[in-house]
């Protein structure tokens, strides 16, 4: 079976819009720490001022867990993209790791570190189901 790969000028295309998310996502994070060090000095001011505000604390607490639950799963698309890099590095990006075609240039566009291509995806999400 003949195997094809991205060519050069692809994967600097793909390693382009890779290298932009990741941009935002750090962004996004440094917008959220912001927002949790702000909840966490207004947490302070309400306990030495009034017990009576607990119960805005709780929603706040949830709020924050929101935010670290976001957080979180920023970072954990942040380490997909950079093992995306690594592919781009590699010479392998782009290539399905189920059926080892080429996964399409929109599917990569929309989802940088797909490691799957549609039909394989589709099938893994519809396996899941029967289960
Ligand atoms: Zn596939």
């Amino acid at each position: 079976m003949k195997l094809n790969y991205y060519g050069k000028r692809e994967l600097k295309h793909f390693g382009k819009i890779i290298f932009e998310k990741k941009k935002e996502i750090f962004e996004n994070l440094e917008t959220l720490k912001e927002t949790m060090l702000d909840a966490n000095s207004g947490e302070y001011d309400n306990d030495s001022m009034n017990f009576s505000m607990h119960a805005e604390q709780g929603s706040d607490a949830m709020e924050r867990e929101k935010t670290f639950l976001f957080a979180s799963r920023e970072s954990k698309f942040l380490n997909y993209l950079d093992d995306a890099l690594k592919r781009i590095k590699k010479g392998n990006y782009g290539i399905c790791v189920d059926c080892q075609k080429l996964i399409s240039k929109k599917r990569l566009e929309a989802v940088p570190h797909a490691q799957l291509c549609v039909k394989c995806k589709l099938k893994k999400n519809s396996g899941r189901k029967t289960l």
